[in-house]
């Protein structure tokens, strides 16, 4: 058997199509688009491609978009002023920090000092807490899990009353999927095991799974007998594990990836199944087009 391939190059495509034609209706209809900020602060080139990346799908979906880089010695106060002036300005919908900031600047203070409701990542407390009770008190799901779930239903796997595994715990997949998908509603309502390091048995909870969602960051962690046929995985992980040269530049290396499930065998087993790279990967920047978007309609009162 080979699994059907969920692809997240291909659904990007559709969401981001999907809210381009949104946009334009309601520039059309309010005169208004959604604004975007990203502040980066310093020079770490990694850190400086995300924000690229991010405020180049911003531009492409029609989005008034603003990067707004600051030097490494910026004072904490100095920053939590920047964020003060983006929550107070109503153009802006959605504001976004780069991490990691310099050590002198406290993260924590700095992301809570976000306005909940242009907080489009949905990592603020309110955030969370509005996603652990669910239903209409969602603003801003979080952007890498709510592209899993998306993921999973444009697959069209059923979810309702579905063996869901999640392996890992992290505040940023684990924890929030696995509450996604034990909400009452469509797209969920299944039922939930987190498993994680110190789990007992985590091949016997991996092989009940109909979903079964990796998120640990350890190359080749679930192995394909492991997987229960037919089963949809999502398997979130990226790791580097080599370098090759680059097929446009052959003169200079790019990362090898990996993710934490052995693809080639598990293709034979699962019903469906995601690759890395060009899995989830592609997901969270196009949710995170999706909860700006979103942020606008609340502010005109038309979700
Ligand atoms: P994380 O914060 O390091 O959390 C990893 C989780 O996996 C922890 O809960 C850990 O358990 C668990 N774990 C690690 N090794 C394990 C093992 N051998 N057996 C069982 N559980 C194990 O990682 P994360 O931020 O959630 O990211 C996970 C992976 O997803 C990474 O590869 C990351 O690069 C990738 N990721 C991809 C995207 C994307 O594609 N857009 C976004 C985010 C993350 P304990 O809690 O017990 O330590």
């Amino acid at each position: 058997m080979t699994a059907k391939l969920i692809k997240g190059t291909e659904i990007r495509e559709e969401i981001l199509e999907e809210v381009t034609r949104e946009v334009a209706e309601i520039k059309e209809k309010h005169g208004r688009v959604p604004g975007l900020v990203t502040i980066l602060v310093g020079e770490n080139p990694a850190s400086q491609s995300y924000v690229t990346l991010k405020i180049k799908t911003a531009h492409r979906v029609g989005f008034k978009e603003i990067q707004d880089t600051r030097s490494e010695d910026i004072s904490e106060a100095e920053l939590l002023a920047l964020i003060d002036q983006y929550n107070k300005d109503d153009s802006i919908n959605g504001i976004l920090v780069q991490l990691p900031l310099p050590k002198h600047i406290d993260e924590k203070k700095v992301l809570n000092a976000i306005d909940p409701d242009k907080d489009v990542d949905g990592f603020h407390p309110v955030n969370v807490g509005r996603l652990m009770i669910g239903g209409d008190e969602v603003k801003f799901p979080p952007c890498t899990p709510a592209g899993i779930q998306e993921m999973i239903v444009r697959a069209g796997v059923e979810t309702s009353g579905a063996e869901t595994v999640v392996v890992g715990r992290s505040n940023i997949v684990g924890k929030p999927i696995a509450n996604m998908m034990l909400q009452k509603g469509p797209g969920a309502n299944s039922t939930v095991t987190v498993v994680h390091t110190r789990t007992k048995d985590m091949e016997a909870h991996c092989k009940r799974a109909d979903i079964l969602i990796v998120a640990a960051g350890v190359p080749g962690l679930v192995k394909p007998e492991w997987i229960k046929p037919g089963a949809c995985v999502i398997d979130v992980g990226v790791n580097r594990v080599g370098e090759k040269p680059s097929k446009k530049d052959p003169s200079k290396m790019v990362a090898i990836l990996q993710g934490d499930v052995d693809f080639d065998k598990a293709k034979e087993i699962a019903g469906s199944i995601t690759p890395v790279p060009g899995g989830v990967g592609p997901m969270t920047i196009t949710m995170l087009m999706r909860n700006t978007l979103r942020s606008l309609k609340y502010q005109l009162g038309i979700a």
